[in-house]
């Protein structure tokens, strides 16, 4: 029987800092959490047999075989290195990360197993291809993505809206982007191709975080023991 793959939790008490514990409790096997952080005081130090730490105490973490990182572009840098100094993977879905964050992934990717991905859900993987053979078939025509995402959303466009793009610009399109924050939409992008009289619409709507979780905790066991590299989601489910 193979060991429980040890996660450390980044962004633990964040929307999918929570989905990630949850699932992992309710896997009760694949996995099990050495530790969770947070920005922010620490009120309890252990919750439900988790281990708590700030972000500041990171360096002091227990032994862990994965890092998942869903926190924002200020922690990045810290747990990337972490991972690095210890030798263990890391999967990242924090978005709007900068081009000196990317290149600094792309760097640790030579010593540590590395994945980061706009969007862990497997429509939007299948979503993507659609996207690049749809801008091919319909050369001329309009792309419009437009994303819309709950209220407290920092960025736009999404990090899904821009990895949507750039496979529309595969294809041959010139993507344009819209962003609507409002209420607590959990994520929907449509991407319309346009053109005189007729329009396609492709549109993936998440009704909940744990899409996005679940594909992150099953990335990162797969991502546990592999040699270094920057991996691709779809090298991965
Ligand atoms: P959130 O605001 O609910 O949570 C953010 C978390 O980051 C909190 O736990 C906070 O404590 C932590 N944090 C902030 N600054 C930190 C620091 N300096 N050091 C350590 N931790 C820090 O956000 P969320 O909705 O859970 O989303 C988190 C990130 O994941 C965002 O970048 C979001 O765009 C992205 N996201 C990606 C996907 C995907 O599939 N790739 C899906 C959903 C969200």
């Amino acid at each position: 029987m193979t060991t429980p793959t040890r996660l450390l939790i980044h962004g633990a008490n964040g929307r999918m800092g929570q989905a990630l514990l949850r699932l992992c409790a309710e896997q009760n096997g694949p996995c099990a959490i050495a530790g969770a952080v947070s920005r922010g005081k620490v009120g309890q130090r252990v919750i439900a047999g988790v281990p708590q730490f700030a972000a500041s105490e990171l360096n002091g973490a227990p032994v862990f075989d994965v890092a998942i990182d869903f926190s924002l572009p200020e922690g990045f840098d810290a747990i990337l290195a972490l991972c690095v100094e210890r030798g263990v993977a890391l999967v990242s879905g924090t978005t709007s990360l900068s081009e000196a964050q990317r290149a600094a992934l792309q760097a640790a990717s030579e010593r540590i197993p590395v994945l980061w991905a706009a969007n862990f859900s497997l429509g939007v993987a299948v979503l993507s291809e659609l996207v690049e053979r749809a801008a091919a078939a319909l050369p001329g025509w309009d792309c419009d993505i437009v994303e819309a995402h709950h209220a407290q959303k920092k960025d736009a466009p999404s990090g899904t809206a821009l990895a949507l793009g750039v496979s529309a610009e595969q294809g041959g399109a010139q993507p344009r982007y819209a962003s609507l924050r409002a209420g607590d939409i959990v994520g929907e992008h449509t991407v319309q191709f346009t053109t005189l009289g007729e329009r396609i619409e492709l549109i993936h709507r998440a009704g909940n975080r744990d899409i996005f979780a679940r594909g992150a905790l099953h990335a990162a066991s797969r991502l546990r023991g592999q040699s270094p590299g920057l991996y691709q989601l779809r090298d991965l489910i």
